[in-house]
């Protein structure tokens, strides 16, 4: 299959006319989101949804988000519209949240992975919402990567892992946030954190007055309640180790160099002879992190150490990515 690749401007009408009417024909188009690249396809059409799980080689068990155009859009895909979940989008949609809602019938088994609820997200991102307008169907999106490597946050590392699979790439420049959505619970008395993201628990403790995180991602023994959340993920090729302190980044550092590996270092610092991919803030870490990880792939690193950060407000995200990438090697 030949993929087509589009820039998206202010001026892409066409574009999104032309994307839209894609979709609504069941073929996938990989589109920006916020957060990550999205690969969509026509959320009400089961043999389409089908397509994404075949072109990323997702495990059929792992449910796919629904993304809106606007809010109301989200009454049709629920049976029952909680005070807490409407609360929720109102406060932080559109943007980096993710609502796990009670699904109605016209919502399928095959997006929801036979589960009796729906993820749904109204994405803040213009050229995102912009096609599912022109599409005129929700959108199911999973991040366009192959399943297990880093979340894409440029359209060309989408063509990376999809080109000749899918109909479409839309370029619409690097991602804002580039960690994908905080995955909160509404179905219970109290919102549950599945997936920590960008939407910190300090923020919706602010709006909602309490906030639990799923046990399942602090108890081994606990099964995770997002599917997605108990596989190996956003891997890089090299093996990746992550370093609780300083003193042990530079040690295992020095040892690898003196080993003449090539070394790939993610740290707010550099460390000489590596290949540094340094940040500034944690926000510039959340921002950047699948970014570094599939750059220091195309330097072809043969190991890669990663400074731990606190484990809270945005760092909860991060190291949740980053405990996944490096296969819980904490060193
Ligand atoms: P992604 O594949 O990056 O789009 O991530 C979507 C995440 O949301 C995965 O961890 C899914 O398992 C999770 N998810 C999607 N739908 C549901 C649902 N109905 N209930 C719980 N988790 C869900
Ligand atoms: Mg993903």
């Amino acid at each position: 299959m030949q993929t087509k690749f589009w820039n998206l401007s202010e001026n892409s009408d066409d574009v999104f006319q032309q994307a839209g009417a894609l979709i609504r024909a069941g073929k996938l188009v990989a589109f920006p989101t916020e957060t990550v690249y999205g690969l969509g396809a026509n959320g009400l059409d089961s043999e389409a949804v089908a397509k994404i799980y075949v072109a990323k080689g997702r495990p059929s068990d792992n449910p796919i988000i629904l993304h809106i155009a606007k809010l109301d859009e989200l009454n049709s895909l629920t049976i029952n519209l909680s005070p807490m979940a409407k609360k929720l989008a109102e406060s932080f949609w559109p943007g980096p949240m993710t609502l796990v809602v009670p699904r109605s019938k016209i919502v399928s088994d095959i997006v929801t992975a036979g589960l009796d609820t729906v993820a749904v997200r109204l994405p803040g991102n213009e050229y995102a919402r912009k096609l599912i307008a022109a599409a005129g169907v929700p959108i199911a999106a999973p991040s366009a990567n192959i399943s297990g490597r880093p979340s894409p946050t440029t359209a060309v590392e989408v063509k990376e892992d999809m080109d000749g699979k899918i109909a479409a790439i839309l370029d619409g420049g690097a991602c804002e946030e580039g960690l994908e959505s905080t995955v909160i619970d509404t179905t219970g008395t109290v919102p549950v954190v599945l997936r920590p993201g960008g939407i910190t628990q300090e923020m919706i403790k602010q709006v909602m007055g309490n906030v639990e995180l799923d046990k399942g991602l602090v108890d081994s023994n606990r099964t995770p309640k997002a599917p997605g959340m108990k596989y190996k993920h956003y891997a890089p090729k090299a093996a990746m180790h992550l370093c609780r302190t300083e003193e042990i980044l530079y040690i295992c550092a020095g040892t690898a160099l003196a080993k003449a590996l090539k070394v790939g270092v993610v740290a707010p610092f550099p460390i000489g002879g590596c290949v540094n991919k340094t940040y500034t803030s944690l926000e510039d870490l959340a921002n950047k992190l699948f970014y570094f990880l599939r750059d220091l792939d195309r330097a072809k690193v043969d190991v890669i150490y990663a400074l731990a950060v606190p484990e809270w407000g945005l760092g909860l995200a991060i190291m949740n990515r980053m405990k996944k990438s490096c296969g819980g090697s904490i060193l």
